[in-house]
This record gives structure tokens, C-alpha cells and sequence, in this order.
């Protein structure tokens, strides 16, 4: 594939409310957008600046600068993302949004959506929507409301408080009934033994599951909750990559990871996480962190392609009070796909234009 041109495009664009986890709080999103371009056909990826990889939006602008040179050339997805992996393994989120812009041109070259090449069958793909961490009452009301929407699953963020939070998830359980799936993510904010309790607590409040209880790098206090825990447990911040994720698998530190695309460097990095995860059996979650829709098309695209990932946390996009593509459809509590080529997105020009950053170098 001949790529002659690689563009970023820094984005802020405010969250709809405050969005507040363990590890603190945001009321806008930024993005960076890729774009490639092969002849007149172009492709679009998104990189998310985050906490658990360290990557600002700076930092993604200046990898994507420097990998210019190696991305405007003859190239081929995957050998291209191996090499850049080597030379830049702390930028795993620009990496991301420039994989995920590459699978899109390829899928918009070839006709096909980015699944179909990779041997996936269309449709649709249930997605929770996540309640941040926020006073019961209000906790209860969103949860309310996002039922009301359609969502038939929900995550509650929890991990500052114990005693809160099992109140909060019993009331929420309490108001949407049984038939609605709740899963929680602590977000590493509790001990081994406040897990362990919070875990006896949530298997009776029916709850799915409990993601990253401890802190990242604990994994003997992981494997110590995973084992004591009858509801499963589930690694996110812990496995950024396909190694870590085969460390998990065999040495059973946790019952399950949360795949991300910006962790891992998009779906190259997850499509590796996904062959381990089959070799072991293990089942997945397909996460987020603050994507616009292409991101979040492409988690959709990679949920299509597996039958390990059995969970879905792709609502980031719902978050953001305007967004600057559409081609993704939330219909009866699932995320559907347009059908068009590539990830099936579309750009929006002025909302690019409306929300630019301006800033020094950008590529
Ligand atoms: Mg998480």
C-alpha cells in the first residue's frame, strides 16, 4: 500500500459532564486524528492521550512527526507497526491512531470493511455505558436514564470509597432489576484484602465483573483476589501488550483482561492480544479511554472479529458533547457499524475546523 501522506489533527472537544475515576478527573477530551492518504482515498485513526500510558497530546504529535518518513512510503500494516513498535515503545496510542488509519485506508481501498479482511461477521455489538464515580443519587439517576436510553449493560466506576461504593452499586442494581448486566472497575484504588471484601460483597449484587481492584503492578495481590474472588476478575491497567497478556494467561494472575487499542497500538497490537487470549481460552473485554468515533469504530470492528471478546466498554463517544465523525449507530443497546468501507466512518470538516488546537509542529 503507497501512503503519500500522513497528517494529525489535535482535538479538544468537552465531555457532556465531568468524568471522574479513581485516578482523577476530566471535562474534555482530547484527541489527535490521523489521516493517510493513498492517492485521492484516505483513511482515519485517533490516538487518545491518557494517563496509564503516560501519552499527552504533545507526545503523540511528536512521535507522528518523527515517523513521518517511514509511514509516506510503500508499506505493509503489519511489518511497518513492528518496526515502529521497536523505536517508539512508550507512544502505544499514536501508534494506535496511525494503525487504525492504516486498516482504514486498506479497507477503503480493498472496498471491505476492515472485519471482513480479517475473516469477522457483521452485527451489532453490546455495549455498556459507564457511570462515573459520583454521589448515589446522581449514580442512580444516570443509571436510570442510560436504561431508559436502551443500554442493557452498565459499568460503575468505583475505588475511592468501599463502604460508598457497595451502597452505590446495591441501589443501582435496586432501580434497573436483575435482567440488567453491571460490571465495576476500581480503577486500582483498593488493597488486596478491601478487594477481596468488595468482591464477596458485588457476587451478591449480582455484578459480572471486577476490573484492575489493585494497583497495576501487583500482580501477586491480582492473582491473590482473582483466586479468592467468585466473580471474575478482570486485568486493565496490569496488560498493556500481547506479552503481559500471555504472562497473565499462564500465570493465572487474573480471569480475564480489558483490551484496549490505545494501550496496545491499535488493532495490530490487539489482534495479538486476541491470539494469545485463544491459545489460553481466556476471555475478553474491549475497552476504551476517551476516543472519538473512529477509535471506538475500530473496537467494534475488532469485537467483530473473535469470539473471545465477550464484553464491550466502547462509550467514550457518548461522553463528548459533539463529535467529529459519524458512521457508528446505537440502536436497542448495541453499537452497529455503517456498512460503508474501511471502518465505515466519516469525517465531519467544520467540526475539525471548530475544535482544532493550535499548536507548535503540527505534523
Ligand atoms: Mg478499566
Amino acid at each position: 500500500m503507497k501512503i503519500d501522506r500522513l497528517r494529525a489533527y489535535p482535538i479538544a472537544i468537552d465531555r457532556s459532564e465531568v468524568f471522574k475515576i479513581a485516578t482523577g478527573s476530566s471535562l474534555t477530551a482530547e484527541n489527535v486524528y490521523v489521516k493517510v492518504d493513498s492517492g485521492d482515498i484516505s483513511g482515519w485513526g485517533n490516538s487518545s492521550p491518557n494517563s496509564v500510558t503516560g501519552e499527552t497530546t504533545e507526545s503523540i504529535l511528536k512521535m507522528l512527526r518523527g515517523v513521518k518518513p517511514y509511514v509516506e512510503n510503500e508499506v505493509e500494516i503489519t511489518s511497518l507497526w513492528e518496526e515502529l513498535k521497536k523505536k517508539h515503545p512508550q507512544d502505544p496510542s499514536a501508534l494506535a491512531g496511525l494503525d487504525i488509519g492504516l486498516y482504514d485506508l486498506k479497507g477503503n481501498i480493498q472496498g471491505e470493511q476492515v472485519f471482513e479482511m480479517h475473516g469477522g461477521k457483521e452485527r451489532g455489538v453490546i455495549t455498556d455505558r459507564t457511570i462515573g464515580i459520583m454521589p448515589l443519587t446522581d449514580t442512580v439517576e444516570h443509571a436510570r436514564e442510560y436504561v431508559d436510553r436502551g443500554f442493557t449493560a452498565l459499568k460503575i466506576k468505583i475505588g475511592l470509597d468501599l463502604l460508598e461504593d457497595i451502597k452505590r452499586v446495591a441501589a443501582v442494581r435496586e432501580e434497573v432489576g436483575d435482567d440488567i448486566r453491571i460490571w465495576v472497575d476500581a480503577n486500582q484504588g483498593y488493597s488486596v484484602q478491601e478487594s477481596i471484601t468488595l468482591c464477596q460483597k458485588l457476587a451478591d449484587l449480582d455484578v459480572v465483573f471486577v476490573e484492575q481492584p489493585v494497583k497495576e503492578d501487583d500482580l501477586e495481590g491480582l492473582k491473590k483476589v482473582s483466586e479468592e474472588s467468585t466473580i471474575p476478575v478482570m486485568a486493565d491497567e496490569a496488560v498493556k501488550d500481547h506479552e503481559m497478556a500471555e504472562k497473565i494467561c499462564s500465570e493465572e494472575l487474573a480471569d480475564m483482561v480489558n483490551i484496549k487499542l490505545m494501550k496496545c497500538g491499535g488493532l495490530t497490537g490487539a489482534w495479538k492480544i486476541v491470539d494469545v487470549l485463544e491459545d489460553y481460552g481466556v476471555d475478553a473485554m474491549v475497552g476504551c479511554m476517551g476516543e472519538d468515533v473512529p477509535a471506538i469504530a475500530a473496537g467494534v470492528n475488532l469485537c467483530l472479529t473473535t469470539d473471545r471478546i465477550k464484553y464491550a466498554d466502547l462509550d467514550s463517544h457518548f461522553m463528548l458533547s459533539d463529535m467529529a465523525f459519524r458512521g457508528l449507530e446505537f440502536k436497542e443497546g448495541k453499537l452497529w457499524l455503517s456498512g460503508e468501507t474501511g471502518l465505515g466512518i466519516q469525517v465531519i470538516e467544520d467540526k475539525l475546523e471548530k475544535y482544532h488546537m493550535e499548536l507548535e509542529g503540527v505534523v
